[in-house]
């Protein structure tokens, strides 16, 4: 008997029927003799629904309220489930994040897992039930409830599969595994039948939002090894391990690309100590994220400093960087809410040299202004204009040999 954590995804639960098919799938587990806990997201568009409708009212709504609202997603989905499974004739029991006692930390719409008891879903499993629980949400030490940030439900389903020492970790999803890249922009997009844990973490975090970037660092540290696969077909999915279970690591594993992101400049500032200091302390100290930076120093002693950070924090960065600016005597502050950031990300990278150049030759091929870069260890990252994401998506993937038809020689 083994127990099983497993998790779908909004989709995956976006009506009665997918709902009852899923119940359906849990409960061929259970017959199969495994304990299932079962992990689910809200009905799909219902977050966003919930999130327009809190800013008809405030524009940037209350934390707290937005995450009582939030959170009421996921208990209409838990609670049809466990009609479901009764409806088929086994038994189930629903439970929110606060009564299961998923203590997270208070930054609301942001909280992280801090402890998960699991006496009551032992309680439950033993008796026999399906144990069906409300991903994306927690509750703090002094019982106010906490989502996780958007995805959540998969770290939730993570951390439970942690937590319980479960055997197998299956996410559920839309498509059948993690791809070369999004199969939705690319229809050349292959499945990887397995991908390290660290490439996992650099495509989530460069956009690839098949697995929410927190659930893959959980994943990493508590060496859960999870099964990416889909809801809708019984095929096997993407495998995310330890490196040292892949035998023969690929140059280029994935491309990603991200709308989320804008760029910032301040222009003629100061080329001295202390001055970008002033310029991030105060965006830092807001709690807005920082991704990219490129500093080009000018003829004397004034430099430009540019910067990237998600659409979301952009009227709030670009406010607090022009009182900057007026102290420190810049000449302007601009913006561009119109760019993405196309990525490349593979393990093999760190033991060859020119991929970095391959990625710029196929961009001036296509005639794509490359307006920023960053790198590291295992990937190259461009920011570019954002009409040209999918060309330079589908010419990245076709240049790094990674289309179906033609399938890369093993490194
Ligand atoms: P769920 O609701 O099940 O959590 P998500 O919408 O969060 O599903 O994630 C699945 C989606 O991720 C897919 O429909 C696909 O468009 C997108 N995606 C982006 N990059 C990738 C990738 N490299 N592999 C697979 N899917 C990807
Ligand atoms: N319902 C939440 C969201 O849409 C959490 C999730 O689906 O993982 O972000
Ligand atoms: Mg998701």
């Amino acid at each position: 008997m083994a127990l099983i954590v497993q998790k779908y995804g909004g989709t995956s639960v976006g009506s009665i029927e997918k709902i009852k098919n899923v119940a359906k799938r849990v409960l061929r587990g259970q017959q199969q003799g495994h304990q299932m806990v079962v992990v689910l997201s809200a009905m799909s568009g219902q977050t966003d629904k919930l999130i327009s409708m809190a800013t008809e009212i405030q524009s940037i709504p209350d934390q707290r309220e937005m995450d009582m609202l939030l959170s009421t997603g996921e208990q209409v989905t838990i609670a049809l489930f466990a009609m479901a499974v009764k409806d088929a004739g086994s038994d189930a029991i629903s439970l929110l994040g606060d009564q299961v006692r998923i203590v997270t930390t208070n930054m609301h719409t942001r909280a992280r897992i801090r402890d998960i008891d699991t006496a009551l879903i032992h309680k439950h499993l033993d008796a026999g039930k399906v144990v069906v629980v409300a991903g994306f949400q927690g509750v703090t030490e002094e019982g106010d409830i906490t989502t996780l940030g958007r995805g959540g439900s998969d770290t939730t389903a993570v951390a439970l599969a942690a937590a319980l020492k479960a055997d197998a970790c299956e996410i559920f999803t839309d498509v059948e595994g993690v791809y070369t890249t999004d199969p939705n922009i690319c229809a050349q997009a292959r499945k990887i039948n397995m991908i390290t844990y660290d490439e996992m973490l650099e495509l989530a975090s460069l956009g690839a939002k098949v697995l929410e970037i927190r659930s893959v660092g959980l994943a990493k540290r508590y060496k859960v090894p999870l099964h990416v696969r889909s809801t809708f077909s019984e095929n096997e999915g993407t495998w995310v391990v330890e490196e040292d279970r892949i035998m023969e690591s690929m140059l280029v594993s994935g491309i990603t690309y991200s709308r989320k992101e804008a760029r910032i400049t301040i222009k003629a500032v100061p080329d001295q100590p202390g001055v970008a200091s002033k310029i991030f302390q105060p965006i830092s100290s807001a709690g807005i994220l920082v991704d990219m930076i490129i500093q080009n120093t000018r003829e004397g002693q004034l430099t430009d400093i540019t910067f990237t950070v998600l659409r979301t924090d952009y009227a709030r960065t670009m406010e607090l960087l022009k009182k900057t600016a007026a102290e420190i005597g810049a000449e302007s502050v601009s913006g561009d809410e119109t760019i993405a950031k196309v990525s490349i990300v593979g393990v093999g990278m760190r033991n060859h040299s020119g991929i970095a150049s391959t990625m710029f030759q196929v961009m001036a091929r296509e005639g794509i202004n490359i307006m920023m870069i960053s790198t590291s260890e295992i990937k190259v990252s461009c920011v570019i204009a954002e009409k040209y994401t999918e060309l330079a998506v589908r010419s990245l993937h076709a240049a790094f040999n990674l289309d179906k038809d033609n399938p890369p020689a093993a490194e």
